[in-house]
């Protein structure tokens, strides 16, 4: 099945963070990281003292189901959201599961699609990157989504600084 996930950090090396949380993905058994978009930064529009978030999203082929696959994302959360060095404080990272194939599941810990993800630009940005076709309502794609964030959303790509 396909699968495709959004991941954001906005705390400490958030370039690692996202590249860490993407190989984790890759290594796991019954996942494999087909698709990656660039990243995009969100620049802070109004409150503008918070860490803006840096946000990408993958697609997966994957033959494990739904709840399987919340698990192992919300490990991988675990994992790199554990504090390691004191000195550089809490280390966060989200992964949420946007779409699995083109099912449809509500139940209390998971709901897919994910419920908000067309308001995000940061999501649908990245998303309509590396799968412009999507269906991500009734009658429209992941470009169409994208179209409402384009222009001066606040979100530009971003290069890892070397
Ligand atoms: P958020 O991503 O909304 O900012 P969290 O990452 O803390 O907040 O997620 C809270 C809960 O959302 C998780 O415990 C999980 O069970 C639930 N959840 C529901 N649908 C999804 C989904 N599609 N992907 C990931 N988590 C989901
Ligand atoms: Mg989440």
């Amino acid at each position: 099945m396909k699968a495709y996930i959004s991941l954001g950090a906005n705390i400490g090396d958030r370039f690692s963070q996202l590249e860490d949380a993407v190989h984790m993905l890759h290594r796991l058994e019954h996942i494999k990281v087909t698709n990656q978009s660039s990243y995009y930064e969100t620049k802070p529009v109004g409150v503008t003292d918070q860490p803006d978030f840096l946000n990408a999203v993958v697609e997966i082929e994957t033959d494990l189901a739904p709840l399987a696959l919340l698990e192992k994302t919300q490990s991988i959360e675990q994992e790199l959201g554990r504090v390691r060095k004191k000195k550089w404080g809490p280390r966060t990272i989200d992964l949420d599961i946007l779409l699995y194939g083109d099912e449809n599941i509500e139940l209390e810990s998971l709901i897919i699609p994910h419920p908000r993800m067309r308001e995000r630009g940061f999501v649908m940005l990245p998303l309509a990157e590396i799968a412009p076709e999507l269906q991500v309502a009734d009658g429209e794609t992941a470009a169409e989504a994208a179209r409402a964030f384009t222009g001066d959303s606040g979100i530009v790509k971003a290069e890892k600084p070397r």
